[in-house]
């Protein structure tokens, strides 16, 4: 099998020679090509493309995730975006602090010709070029829903805003615009070549059982859907313990969930036996702070927990940390591809 085909069959449940490898390091991705201004190569779609390639050269994992950070689609609506040397770019001050009315001035950007949206694009296309369906390509849609709004309004702010009778029908403005924006970014990014896109939930770490269900559920679901119309694959991603939700998440029509090891492995695992395939369930901190061994110790045992589930994606459970060292992610490779599956 190669890398397309491993992934592919993995998403549709069906045997697969050895456990997919799937790594979020985009932010890690720069160094392989030797770009050492975080700021400047994740805003350049020709860097973004290159630091890939060289990565995926090196590594031959099986899935390429593009992305230029959590901040992509709140500064094509005209955030102000802070893009340090060393560290990832974040928000200097949201564009709607001032109340929920500025909404009004916002329009779903047009991702081909929108900053940085359309460098992530470029990047897209390149990869899939270079790498002629050797390899699954997902372009990541950034922010969903929710996590979108809070990069717009402020996260405390926009818990708040959720919780108020009064600004109820301007949150269901918000949630509107931010679920069109993320899935015009993933039709586009499906049309530049990706495999499948990817969003950033909120789940239950974020919002309560409830809020999840009334006020995400909803647009994750027509998110997905608007993906697999286009015949892309949708990922869902949720950074926190996601165990009371899983069979919600997993009714949004994702093709997979994306989780970390906050959620618990037997329920993981549990869902991936009975529906939907998974990507994720390494510690991130452990590919940033740990040794070859110990990384290794930890691939060995995760293979072990999900062994005779076809469906499972191994990978970090989120974004790797800018200073993981890339002898760790060399390792995690290596150790993954001494099993076959089973
Ligand atoms: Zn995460």
């Amino acid at each position: 099998m190669n890398s397309l085909e491993r992934m592919m069959a993995a998403l549709n449940g069906q045997p697969v020679d050895q456990t997919p490898v799937a790594i979020h390091h985009f932010l890690v991705t720069g160094r392989y090509a030797g770009f050492d201004d975080l700021g400047q190569w994740l805003q350049d779609g020709d860097m973004l493309a290159a630091g890939q390639l060289a990565s995926w050269r090196e590594l031959r994992h099986d899935a390429l995730l593009i992305e230029n950070g959590v901040t992509a689609m709140a500064q094509a609506l005209g955030s102000e975006i802070v893009y340090p040397k060393s560290i990832p770019p974040h928000v200097r001050r949201p564009l709607l602090a001032d109340g929920l009315e500025g909404l009004d001035h916002l329009r779903v950007p047009d991702p081909r010709t929108a900053h940085p949206l359309c460098e992530v694009l470029k990047a897209v296309r390149i990869c899939r070029r270079e790498t002629q369906d050797k390899v699954f390509i997902m372009g990541r849609a950034d922010q969903g829903p929710n996590a979108l709004a809070m990069a717009l309004r402020g996260p405390e702010q926009w818990l708040m805003d959720l919780m108020d009778p009064d600004q109820d029908a301007l949150v269901t403005r918000v949630l509107e615009l931010t679920t069109a924006c993320c899935t015009r970014y993933a039709l586009a990014l499906l049309e530049a070549g990706a495999h499948g896109s990817c969003i950033g939930g909120a789940g239950v770490s974020v919002l309560s059982p409830q809020l999840y269900m009334q006020r995400e559920w909803p647009h994750q679901r027509s998110w997905c859907q608007a993906v697999r119309d286009a015949g892309g694959r949708a990922f869902v991603h949720a950074c926190g313990n996601e165990q009371a939700i899983l069979d919600d998440m997993a009714d949004t029509g994702a093709h997979s969930l994306e989780l970390a090891p906050d959620t618990p492995l037997t329920a993981v695992r549990e869902l991936m036996l009975r529906l939907t395939p998974v990507l994720g369930m390494l510690s991130p901190i452990l590919f940033e702070q740990g040794t070859t061994d110990e990384l290794r110790d930890h691939v060995r045992r995760t293979l072990k927990m999900f062994a005779g589930c076809s469906r499972f994606i191994i990978g970090p459970g989120c974004a790797l940390p800018v200073d993981s060292p890339l002898e760790n992610l060399a390792a995690f490779v290596d150790e993954v591809r001494r099993y076959p599956a089973s």
